[in-house]
């Protein structure tokens, strides 16, 4: 027995092998990585990180005692700090957080802080991809651009001088945006401006510059969800100025009506004029996402944003999940594909209750029909938005649920959701609709059968 040698492990080591902090796969995170080191252990790490600080950090491992204390240290030392601080957790910091690690199993330190490391720069790229210059003409403006594609270069046979320079100013405001998002709805009520705001706001918390754009002429709610009633953007120089709200331009229909009842006696050319002048004239200036909160249903209000928009990155379909908002879900898939938009997917809102008082959520209507609908339509499905009160407390009091109770039930599904679209997006439009073949097919039907 002489050559046994007896190591010595502190009681924080043994504290975190026996009973490790953060492990498991959680439900949220916006940073990930998996990294198997030299030992041939493999560690996973996911970080959830808001305003540049990690909040949470979880992990998990199929290494033995040492890995499960380093991962739960080292996720311990990163909640709370900034990003950049939680990616420099060296190993070091984490074998002298332990209270000293037995050489031969020092490498498990390594693996812990490498793996924390690659989360945070995971979170970090996905951000940076997400707001890339949509092209290499974006920034140098149509004065020194030299995209000889760009349509906006030359005037159309058809087109008058007054209407080319319209279209030219409408273009040149677009080009300076990199990524379109429509949030639509087959009908009112269904949740699509409460989507459209968290999507806004929660993009912006990320880090990512956005504009959000309210003209649902049929109630124009975005100044009451952001607690912007009685506001009005200014005009400047044939512009005009959005209100902001943290990190968020905002242009609303609202701002602009005396009655909320006066935009619904509005003649349809009149809307479209309106549509175009927010977008046109507002100085929306260079933004990595323009969320746009569509009229409801498929005609020719939601038919003239797509229009004036031209490339968007897709539509986000808000519905509840009964059996009659399946065919409004329907039609308006239809309709953007017969406008080539791509569909990013269908959120499901008031599916399920989440109840305020034992934090249960329990379905309400049909259950799992969301997805159901998605799989059908072959389309994605973005997530379940539960009932919440907290939900039309949060939209009544103007701070929106994704920054005021993020923890809640229906923040944590919107933020999700967020997260999901987000990526979609920054992995490029063309990635974002299932189905080619189905497509094809909606499009041959409706070359068939143009005006159904
Ligand atoms: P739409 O834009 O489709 O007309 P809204 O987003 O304006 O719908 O939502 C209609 C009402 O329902 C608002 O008062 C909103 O606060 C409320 N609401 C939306 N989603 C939820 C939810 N998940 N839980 C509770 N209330 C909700």
């Amino acid at each position: 027995m002489e050559n046994d040698e007896v190591v010595h492990v502190s009681a924080t080591v043994i504290e975190h092998a026996q009973r490790p902090r953060n492990y498991g796969k959680p439900t949220l995170a916006n940073g990930h990585a998996r990294i198997t080191g030299e030992c041939g252990d493999t560690m996973e790490m996911w970080v959830m990180v808001r305003d540049e600080v990690v909040e949470r950090a979880s992990f998990t491992t199929d290494g033995c005692a040492p890995s499960l204390a380093c991962g739960s240290i080292a996720t311990t030392l990163a909640e709370g700090k900034s990003l950049e601080d939680a990616a420099s957790v060296s190993q070091d910091d984490i074998v002298q957080a332990l209270g000293g690690l037995p050489t031969e199993v020092v490498h498990c330190a390594a693996l812990a802080s490498a793996t924390l490391r690659a989360a945070c720069e995971n979170y970090a790229k996905a951000v940076a991809q997400r707001r890339q210059p949509a092209s290499s003409s974006e920034g140098a403006h149509c004065g020194s651009c030299t995209d000889r594609s760009c349509t906006a270069q030359n005037r159309r046979p058809n087109e008058t001088e007054e209407e080319f320079a319209q279209r030219q100013k409408l273009e040149q405001r677009l080009c300076r945006i990199r990524h379109k998002i429509v949030v639509l709805s087959g009908k009112g009520g269904v949740g699509k401006s409460t989507v459209a705001v968290n999507l806004a706001v929660g993009l912006a918390q990320d880090g990512c510059t956005v504009g959000l754009l309210d003209v649902d002429f049929h109630g124009p709610s975005v100044p009451t969800m952001l607690g912007l009633e009685g506001q009005k953007p200014y005009s400047h120089d044939g512009e005009l100025i959005p209100v902001e709200r943290n990190g968020v331009k905002v242009l609303s229909l609202g701002f602009f009506l005396e009655s909320p009842d006066d935009a619904v006696i509005w003649r349809g050319p009149m809307k479209v004029g309106v549509i175009r002048q927010l977008l046109q004239d507002g100085a929306w200036g260079d933004l990595d996402f323009l969320v746009i909160d569509c009229p409801p249903g498929t005609g020719d209000e939601p038919l003239s944003v797509f229009q004036l928009l031209g490339k968007v990155d897709g539509a986000v379909i808000v519905t509840t999940p009964q059996r009659v908002a399946e065919i409004d879900v329907r039609k308006s898939i239809t309709f953007c594909r017969k406008l080539s938009v791509p569909v990013l997917g269908v959120v499901e809102n008031m599916g399920a209750f989440a109840c305020p008082h034992c934090g249960k959520t329990t379905a309400i209507l049909r259950d799992g029909a969301g997805k159901r609908i998605a799989e059908e339509m072959r389309i994605r499905y973005l997530g379940s938005i539960p009932v919440d009160p907290l939900v039309a407390e949060t939209s009544d009091d103007g701070s929106p649920i994704i920054e005021t109770y993020p923890d809640s039930a229906a923040g944590l599904s919107l933020r999700r959701t967020v997260d999901e679209i987000g990526r979609l997006v920054a992995a490029g439009a063309s990635h974002a609709t299932c189905d080619t073949e189905d497509k094809q097919k909606e499009t041959h039907d409706a070359n068939r059968h143009p005006h159904s």
